[in-house]
Order: C-alpha cells, then structure tokens, then sequence
C-alpha cells in the first residue's frame, strides 16, 4: 500500500508535468488560430473599404456623364442658335411682332443653353470635387499600422498569467475547459479584456461580452468576434442606402444635385425657346417670303408636335398645354384652342395666314427709286442757244417740245470740250481748302496747289486738263412731250467726235476686231450713251469724261446681311479705303452704294454718285423702298480716309474731297457694295433743253482766282527740293538719289526717255531674242506716260503720268541688265518691284497725277519720237524736263513710301503675340464666307 502510495507519489510531477505541457499546447495552437482569424479580418476590411471605393466612383460618375452629355448638347444647341440668329433674318416685310418673337425667343434661348452649359460645368466639377474629398479623407483603405499587426500577436508567456487550474487541468478526469474559461466566473463577469489585461498593446478592441465569452471557443479569452464585418455580406435595395459609404456620398451629392436639376430645367427651357424662335422663323419665311400658308403652319405645328417629348424633360403633365402657350407665342390662345379642339386651330391659323398675308401686300404706291429733287441743290447754267426748239401746247394745256436733233450735236460737242478743260468751282474751292488746311500735310498742300495751277493752265482751253481724256459717257433723260426725229444717240455722239478730233484730246478707245486684236478707232468713239424717259417736257443731260485710271478703281463686291452693321460696315471701309490705292490721282470723290435691286443698279448710282447727279436725293429711307444719302456715314467714311493717312498722293490727310455713301433697296439674299471715284480730272456737267433754249452747266473758266497768295517754297515748312540733273551718268544719279529718305520732294531737269505697256512688251521681245535693252533705258530714267496731242506752237500736249503698275512685271527683268534703274510714274508699285530697286539699286519716283497740263506747259521743253514710232502714242519719246516735280517713292534700300498701305502690310501682324495669331486665325475662318 505504501508502495503503492509511494509510486503514486512518485509519479505526480510527471502528470502534473504532463497536464501543464498539454494546457500549454492547447493554449499556443489556440493563439496561431486567433492571430490567422485577426490577419484574414484585416484582409476583409481591405477589400471591403476598396468595394467601397469603387461605389464612391460609380455614383460619381454617373453625375459626370450626364453633364458631359449636357455640355455637347448645349455647345451645339448655341452654335445652332447663333446661326438661326446670323443667317435666319426673317424678310424686310416681317410684321414688327413677329420679328420681335423671333428676336426674343432667340436671345432668350441662347441665354437658357449658355446657363445650362455653366450648371453642367459647376455639377460636374462639385462632383468631382466631393468625390475626391471622400476617396481622399473619408473612404481610405485601412491598411493596418505595425501596432495593429503587432497587437495580433500574443506571447508565451500569456500562457502563464491563466489560471493555475486551467494550466494543470487533467483532460476529462477535471471536466471541461470551458468552464475554466477566463472571465466565465459564477457571477457570469460581464466582460473582459484581452489584450490589455494580458499585455498586449495593440488597437484592436477586445471588447465582447460575456454571452460571447461563453458561447464562443475561447478558452483562453484571447478571441474576438468579426461581428463588425457586417458589409461584406449580400445586400440589396435599402439595405445599400444605409451603408455609411452610400450615406456619405449621398450627403455629398446634395451639393451637386441642385446644380444638375437646374441645367436639366434650364436646358429645357433653352430647347423650347429656340423651338420658338424657329417656329416664327418659319413662320415669318414661309409665309412672307416664300408665300406659302400651309408649309408656315406646318413647320410650326410639326414642331410643337415633335417637341412633345421635351414635356419629360419638365416632368410636367401639364406639359401639353403649357408649351402651346410658350411655342404658340403672340397667338398662344389659338394654341391653347388646338389642344382642345382641332377645328377651331385651323379656323385661327387661316385667319392668322390672311392677316400676315395682307401684310405683304399693302396698297399699290408708286415711288420714284431716284428722287433728286428732295433736297435739290441749284445748278447755275450758261445758255447755249435757242435755235432748234420749238413750242405748242396740247389742247389739254401740256407743253409739247419739238427738239431738232441736230443741235444735241452742238450741245455735246461744247460740253465735252468744257469739261476736259474746266472744274466745277465746288471741286476747285475743295482743293483751296486743302491750301488754307493746317492739319493738311506739305505735300498734301504741293498737290493741291499743282492740281490748282493746273486747272488754270487747262482754263486756257488748249492743254486739256489730263492727257487720259477719257471715255465719253452721256446720260440723257428726254421729257415724255420731247419729240426729236429719234436720231438722238447719233448727233449725241457726232458732238463727242468733234471735240476729240478737232481739240488736243487723246483718243483712248480702242475696237476690237477680232477677239485678240484692237485698233485705235482714232476718234475716241464710241461714246457710251443711256437714254431714259421721264416725264415732262425737258430733256435732261449727264456729260461726263472718265480716264482709264479713275474706271479702273470701281468695284463691286457682294456682300451680306452680315455687313449692315456697324462695326462689320466700318471695317469693310477701312478695308476699301486702303486698298483704293493713289494710282487714280487723289484727291478722290469717293461714292459708294451699299444694296440695289441689281449688280448694275448698284453700280451706275456709284457712277451717278461721283459725278454729284444724286446730291438732291432725300437723307432717310422710307418702307417703298426709296434712295437716300446717309450723310452720317458720308462724314465717317471721310474721317476714316483721313485717319489712314495716304493724303493726296504722298502722305497727308486728303485722300478724299468728299464722299457720297447712296443706300438702295435690295433683294433680301443679295447685298451689292459699289465703290467709285471721281479722280483729280473730275469732269463733268450737267445740260438741259427747256423751251427757253439749250443749257449747259456752267463751270469754272477763272480757276485762277482759287489759287492763293502762297509761295510755294512755304509748301515744304521746312523741307528741301533735291535738284537732280538727269543728263549726269546714272550711277552719279542713283548715288544722289540714295541719300535721301522717300517722301523726299525732287526737281528733275535734263533728259526723259517716255514708254508705256507695248513699248516695254517690245523691248522683253527685243530682250528674249538676245538683242538686249536699247542703250537709252539704261541712261536716262523712264516716264510712264503717253502724250495728248501737241497743240500748235507748243512744245508738247498735256503729258501726265500713268499708273505705273502696269508696267511691275518688267522692272525686275530691266534692272537686271542695268535698265530702268529710275522709273517715274503714278500710283504704287508691287512688293516683286520694291524687292528689285534693293537689289539693283533702283528707284522708283511718284510724278503728281491730274496735273498733265502744268507738266507739260512748266516742265516739259522738249518732246521728240525717239523709237517705235509706229505704236502712236505709245511709241518711246525722248522728253527735255525742267524742275520736273517728283517723290521719292520706292528707294535702293526696300524702303516704300505706300508700304504700310499695301496688302502685304495689311496682312503682317503688328505684333508677334497670342492675340494677333489668335485674330489672324478668326480672320482666316471669315475671310472667305460668302460675305
Ligand atoms: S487724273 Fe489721273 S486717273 Fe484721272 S484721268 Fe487723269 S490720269 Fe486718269
């Protein structure tokens, strides 16, 4: 028995020994599960926070599509809308209200879009906003710290702080673990703390209950329930909504939601205003333009219809009825009857039709386009004649004139001589003015008082005024109780002939007798001749000589509606003033005529205009459609020539006299512009047959007394008149030349070689057949000019220059071989002829223009055929000159007295910036829109 007890003894270390080794194994395995349990809830709570994240992104994004949607929608709905706004003008006829509805609802309907296109913005940037703010501060990814992981580890040596019972317990013979549990005391402990009661340190809360504690396996108390995992189970419908991320975004949204409610409204209503403006569109094209009802309520009413579905956009069941009160407009009663009852629509809509369609056709009026007696200005005339007329009276009292056709002849002939030697007082008291001027600048002054000493020489009616004497143009307007044997046009024209034939007037008319050969008709017919009727009994005339320069500057462009406005009219001036250039000799008389009811309408007002024939027209517009002068733009485009700064020829401020801007009515889809000049030769007169005689407009036979006591040494204020002998070699010429700056005034002496177009054709031909440039070319300086004839006993006909820059495509060519090296002509050149004279070492210089007379009665000596006598006045003449004036236009340096006027200057940015790229590229876009 004592042995028995002595071996049992024995052996209770062992056990004891055994139990506690066991206890502790159990309580080791149990912490290797618990640490795995912790690191796979740390990895559920990553991926559940990423779900999270991509919820976040998806509610976001949903915002962010609409607005994108919104913003593509409203960009091209504005573009549309300013279209409809540019492009739709609704006719002249339009009812005022119908043009107001149409104006309105446009404006109001690119206001709603360019809103909406703000709203969408502002949505879609909170959004993203919001979205990041939750990505970035609210919804993270919980990536545990190194205490946290740390806290999921628990020591060994835990296993000694358990409870000596539980560390000796005997498997099954002392009853169960659990009811060894920690904490599962009698009194049912109501909680305990694992980590920080054994020694850990971690963060994780080891909180649970007691009910866990006994229910649980945790022997040991070092578990936790993934009770608070609860999202990454499966949940629909509102059980999403209660997710804290869902709550977040669903807080967050409250920011953006308003502003995307309101681009949806607001789009909404932008939509439905442009719907209306295009109905009254419609309404208004169709129907006043086109004149067909039934389209101009189709179109509406089809548009109503179809926009039904932009009631869902209002969410409005109502919607029906609302929009036919804002689509309807002005008529939205007849409307709102359409929604009710479809028969009493179409009663309002034809009613409607007629009213618009009487609108259109208002009470036949007779009015004359061309009213020149609104504000008549008097013309003095000198009587001719009374021969060759005679009087009745009908029964009914009328006055009958009997005009014997021969004495048109007379008549023309005198006028024509008059007009190619006399000026208007009114155009010679213009060029006074400019003398009397300050602001003018010295050569504004040199010019006018050339132009002034020439009409004086011109008054002695042997030198007409310009060696060009232009194309004789006659507009005669016979009373309907003038009768003539009907041979108007004939003896008009034999007038014509006699003052070309028998005075010193150059012929300028050339026939064509085949489709590439000309011939000089040597008697400067045909003259062009219009005839018109009026009533009454005067005949009417219009005598005018226009050169080949001055016709060449008339243009005419087709514009749009989108030029009559201010700012788009004042451009296409400034435009037209620049590129209007100086080879017409200015001072001009500038006319324009913007509209007519036809291209050449348009035109010959231009040409009526210049030669003063409208100036009695009225100065406003009516609703018939009647012509009028705008003086207002008649001051402004004079301002505008003066600010350019070209002046009269060589800088200044008088580019133009005056300027006479005619409006006319014109066809809705055309806008003719036409630009004309009178030009320095500003020749013509005004006659008229009345039964007291034959009349003719009396012009200016005393030009002398406009001339003022001025020397003209006072013109230059200051600067010097370069005397350049021209007999010197070239190269000491050109070296003089070069030491001055252009604009430099010269006074030329010595020997000229004169040639024009087919001369200088001839001599490339003589170049390309290797028989080079005659030696004259190279040693003395080309005029570009062709005599008048020579009166008797005088050295030379009125010798003027002509524009040069027909002649740009030789120089380069010329110069090459040592010729034309010092060209003198009017008017600009080209950029190929500046680029030239600097690598040649040429010059080009300006003679005065319009000054023919003086020229050739002050300066020019001598004047023989030197070389291809045969082309007549094209021929090469060799000239003796003396104080020839003359500028400095073009130099051996590149420099260009009408550079920053040209085209190319025109085109070259002032700066290299941004801005100007930027204007340059709008520009571009514009340049070529059929204006
Ligand atoms: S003034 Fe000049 S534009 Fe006028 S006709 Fe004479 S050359 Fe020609």
């Amino acid at each position: 028995m004592a042995l028995a007890s002595g071996v049992a003894m024995a052996s209770v270390p062992g056990m004891l020994k055994k139990a506690f080794e066991y206890n502790r194994d159990n309580f080791m395995e149990d912490r290797e599960q618990r640490m795995k349990k912790e690191f796979a809830e740390m990895k559920y709570k990553i991926t559940q926070a990423g779900l999270w994240r991509e919820d976040v992104r998806d509610f976001v994004s949903l915002t962010e599509m609409k607005m994108s949607l919104y913003l593509i929608v409203n960009v091209l709905l504005l573009g549309f809308t300013m279209t409809l706004w540019c492009e739709g003008q609704l006719p002249e006829s339009t009812p005022d209200w119908l043009v107001m509805g149409n104006q309105t609802a446009t404006v109001s309907a690119f206001a709603f879009l360019l809103l909406t296109v703000w709203l969408a913005m502002h949505a879609s940037v909170a959004a993203q906003a919001y979205q990041t703010r939750v990505l970035t501060q609210l919804v993270r990814l919980p990536i545990p710290t190194w205490n946290e992981i740390e806290a999921c580890r628990t020591a060994a040596s835990e296993f000694e702080k358990v409870n000596s019972r539980q560390m000796f317990r005997v498997p099954f013979a002392a009853g169960k673990q659990e009811n060894y549990a920690a904490g599962n005391t009698a009194a049912g402990a109501a909680a305990t703390t694992c980590p920080v009661a054994s020694g850990n340190t971690g963060g994780h809360s080891q909180e649970v209950t007691a009910d866990h504690a006994s229910l649980a396996a945790d022997p040991w108390g070092l578990e936790r329930r993934g009770d608070d995992i609860y999202e990454l189970g499966e949940y629909s419908g509102m059980e999403v909504a209660k997710l804290r991320h869902m709550k977040l975004m669903r807080q967050a949204a409250v920011y953006w939601q308003t502003y995307d409610a309101f681009a949806r409204v607001s789009m909404s209503v932008g939509i439905n205003q442009l719907m209306l403006a295009m109905i009254y569109y419609i309404l208004g094209y169709a129907l006043l333009e086109a004149r067909a009802p039934y389209a101009a309520f189709a179109g509406p009413d089809g548009n109503s219809r179809g926009s039904t579905p932009f009631g869902g956009l209002l969410g409005c069941s109502l919607f029906a009825h609302v929009k036919t009160f804002v689509y309807r407009g002005p008529w939205g009663w007849a409307g709102a009857l359409e929604s009710l009852d479809d028969k009493k629509r179409q009663d309002t809509q034809t009613e409607v039709s007629e009213k618009l369609m009487n609108s259109k056709a208002p009470k036949f009026v007779y009015e004359e386009v061309f009213d020149t007696h609104a504000n008549e200005v008097p013309t003095k005339y000198r009587k001719l004649s009374s021969d060759g007329i005679t009087s009745s009276s009908l029964p009914s009292g009328e006055k009958i004139l009997q005009v014997d056709t021969r004495i048109l002849e007379d008549l023309s002939a005198t006028a024509i001589v008059d007009i190619q030697h006399l000026f208007r007082g009114a155009h010679l008291a213009q060029l006074a003015k400019i003398l009397k001027d300050p602001e003018a600048s010295s050569n504004d002054r040199f010019v006018a008082l050339e132009l002034l000493k020439n009409a004086c020489v011109s008054a002695g009616k042997v030198m007409p005024s310009c060696q060009d004497t232009g194309t004789a143009a006659i507009m005669a307007k016979r009373g309907g109780n003038v009768l003539t044997d009907g041979r108007d046009e004939e003896f008009l024209s034999k007038g014509v002939y006699r003052a070309y034939t028998e005075g010193y007037l150059r012929y300028s008319q050339v026939a064509p007798v085949s489709m590439f050969d000309e011939l000089n008709t040597r008697t400067n017919l045909p003259a062009q001749i219009d005839m018109m009727s009026q009533k009454g009994s005067t005949y009417d005339f219009l005598f005018v000589a226009k050169g080949g320069g001055s016709a060449n500057k008339t243009q005419l462009v087709q514009k749009t509606k989108g030029t009559l406005n201010e700012k788009a009219f004042e451009n296409f001036l400034r435009e037209t003033l620049t590129g209007l250039g100086t080879s017409a000799c200015p001072p001009y008389h500038l006319a324009i005529c913007v509209g007519g009811l036809s291209a050449d309408q348009c035109l010959k007002t231009v040409k009526l205009a210049s030669c003063k024939y409208l100036d009695g027209l009225p100065t406003t517009g009516n609703k018939h459609g009647r012509a009028f002068r705008d003086l207002h733009w008649e001051e402004r485009t004079l301002k505008l020539s003066q600010e350019i700064g070209i002046g009269a020829q060589f800088g200044g401020k008088y580019f133009l006299h005056d300027v006479r801007m005619i409006r006319l009515p014109r066809h809705g889809a055309s806008c003719p512009i036409g630009i004309g000049v009178s030009c320095s030769a500003d020749r013509q007169a005004k006659a008229k047959i009345t039964e007291e005689g034959v009349f003719l407009e009396e012009l200016e036979t005393d030009p002398a007394k406009y001339l003022p006591d001025i020397k003209e040494q006072a013109l230059l204020q200051g600067g010097e008149i370069v005397k350049v002998n021209l007999n010197n070699p070239m190269a000491d010429n050109l070296k003089l030349l070069s030491q001055y700056p252009v604009a430099t005034r010269l006074a030329l002496s010595g020997t000229i070689i004169v040639a024009r177009d087919i001369a200088h054709a001839k001599m490339q031909e003589m170049i390309d057949d290797g028989r080079g440039l005659p030696e004259y070319i190279k040693k003395y300086p080309v005029y570009y000019a062709g005599p008048a004839k020579t009166p008797a006993g005088m050295p030379s006909g009125s010798f003027g220059p002509t524009t040069s820059g027909r002649m740009d495509q030789y120089v380069s060519e010329f110069q090459s071989r040592a010729g034309s090296m010092i060209m003198i002509g009017k008017g600009n050149r080209s950029k190929e002829v500046t680029d030239s004279c600097k690598k040649h070492g040429g010059f080009y210089l300006g003679s005065i223009g319009g000054v023919a007379a003086t020229l050739s009665s002050n300066s020019i000596k001598k004047v023989e055929v030197l070389d291809m006598e045969e082309l007549g006045m094209e021929a090469v003449w060799k000239i003796e000159v003396e104080d020839f004036p003359a500028f400095v236009v073009v130099d051996d340096k590149g420099n260009d007295f009408f550079k920053k006027w040209s085209k190319e200057a025109a085109k070259e940015p002032e700066q290299d910036s941004f801005f100007e790229e930027t204007k340059g590229f709008f520009f571009g876009i514009d340049a070529d829109k059929p204006a």
